[in-house]
């Protein structure tokens, strides 16, 4: 990833932080077969959640390990090895652009759930754990 362009970069950038990806697509699915009615990259609130459950004023985010930098034994959460301050700031940013999103939108009085990018590869553990958290 590190001999790309600037320009190829923030547009793969760009690519991979957009809407609809994989594991938001999981997440909705899953979300569907609970029979959970949900809207989509809510505009107008902190962060713009990927997915929010107006009524009961919940927001999903669902996060790249990646990008928003999932646990360091997450094998997504990956350290780029060239340029890394410049990396290490991007990350900072990131981070703390979720941790004031989330703040906000908890002043607001909504409720927050982060479903990480590699728990969407386990289907199963990742709706018990919806199911959970928004049905029963
Ligand atoms: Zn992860």
């Amino acid at each position: 990833m590190d001999n790309l362009t600037p320009a190829r970069r923030s547009e793969l950038m760009r690519r991979v932080r957009s809407k609809n990806t994989k594991p938001e697509l999981e997440v909705r699915r899953i979300l569907s077969r609970l029979g959970i009615r949900y809207g989509l990259h809510k505009r107008g609130l902190p962060g713009t959640p990927d997915i929010v459950l107006s009524t009961r004023r919940i927001a999903i985010f669902v996060h790249g390990c990646f990008w928003h930098r999932h646990n360091k034994s997450c094998r997504l959460t990956s350290n780029p090895k060239s340029r890394s301050e410049f990396w290490r700031e991007k990350f900072d940013r990131n981070r703390a652009r979720d941790t004031s999103n989330q703040a906000r939108l908890k002043r607001l009085g909504w409720r927050i759930v982060v479903v990480w990018q590699c728990q969407t590869s386990n289907q199963d553990s990742l709706e018990r754990r919806l199911k959970k958290l928004l049905v029963d």
